[in-house]
């Protein structure tokens, strides 16, 4: 990493620095950019620590190079059409209290193994590498399914980077470049076609679920509603065990009645974890405006719209919403 041929030549350089030279430079740079540096030992010693610290994982650095790789991506394939972020709610899976050691069987669901959300989260806090490791395995086969198992159609490249949040879990920010014959111009000529923006139209509604209409028709058959089996659990367990439904286990594909399983699981889960209510994150960019003029960054609550449109014009693609609140969500 530091072997480089000149960097022995411009060791010699750097003898000749003082603290004074090194001071005044950071002074220079807190005050203005970097290229306003004029001492040229300086510019070659931020040179070599760029050099070095595009090898440092997490530096700033080595994020200027990733995101270097990015543009040459865009230069070379045009820009990306999908912007993915993967955040796995951690405290909430089975499996990675599995891998953080928590003594449980994945097939046989029991309140009382899960404890409570704090106790979860202390848990996972606590074994950052299961997570970490859980994490990895979940990301290798979202790609391997989603993205080069087809799903998406066929790609041209993805790009991702991990980070982590401000809760220390981790999250993945994804680029895709689909292989699709359309380019943005070609879809804005495409969509004065009506066959054409009807399909797109639906394609969307069928990707992107802005609330649950369709899934509460499916599930209204007269028996249990889907917040039910939530009661019914907290009946049965009166003490502190919070079960979040998505900790449970995912309907099985082979049950017979698996598609009204499928949508009550998705009411279920959609109702508990997927309708937005306001937090301090929601105004993070509204710093120092009076409380009035504060407004939710999420543009919550949504706008209601009766039915999907497009805009000929622009290109505005404004999606059917009958729930003010429920984040979208993919089925
Ligand atoms: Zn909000």
């Amino acid at each position: 990493m530091t072997s480089r041929p000149y960097f022995q030549r411009s060791a010699q350089l750097f003898e000749t620095l003082s603290s004074e030279d090194v001071a005044t430079a950071l002074l220079n740079i807190s005050k203005a950019s970097y290229s306003k540096v004029s001492d040229e030992r300086i510019k070659t010693l931020m040179k070599h620590i760029k050099v070095v610290g595009e090898h440092v994982m997490g530096s700033t650095h080595s994020r200027s190079t990733l995101r270097t790789k990015i543009h040459s991506l865009c230069f070379n394939l045009g820009l990306p059409s999908l912007f993915v972020i993967i955040n796995p709610v951690d405290i909430h899976s089975l499996v990675t209290l599995y891998f953080a050691g928590v003594d449980l069987d994945l097939d046989r669901f029991l309140p009382e193994v899960l404890c409570t959300i704090y106790g979860r989260a202390q848990i996972i806090a606590t074994q950052p590498v299961a997570t970490a490791k859980i994490f990895n395995c979940l990301i290798k086969s979202i790609l391997k399914c989603l993205v080069c198992g087809g799903v998406l159609g066929p790609t041209k490249a993805s790009f991702g980077t991990v980070g982590s949040q401000g809760r220390g879990s981790l999250d993945l920010h994804l680029l895709i470049w689909l292989k699709h014959e359309y380019t943005p111009a070609q879809l804005k000529e495409n969509i004065q076609n009506q066959d054409f923006r009807d399909n797109l139209l639906k394609y969307l509604e069928d990707v992107v679920k802005e609330d649950l209409d369709v899934f509460r028709d499916e599930t209204n058959d007269g028996t249990n509603t889907a917040s039910d089996i939530r009661v019914s659990i907290q009946e049965t367990d009166p003490i502190t065990y919070e079960v979040v439904p998505a900790c449970l286990s995912t309907p099985n594909p082979a049950s017979d009645d698996y598609h009204r399983i499928f949508c009550k699981d998705v009411v279920r889960l959609v109702e508990t974890s997927n309708i937005h209510k306001h937090s301090t994150t929601c105004y993070k960019y509204s710093k120092g405006k009076s409380d009035t003029s504060k407004t939710c960054r999420m543009r919550m609550p949504r706008v209601l719209v009766k039915t999907s449109n497009l805009d000929l014009s622009t290109g505005q693609i404004t999606m059917r919403q009958s729930h003010p609140w429920i984040n979208n969500f993919n089925e």
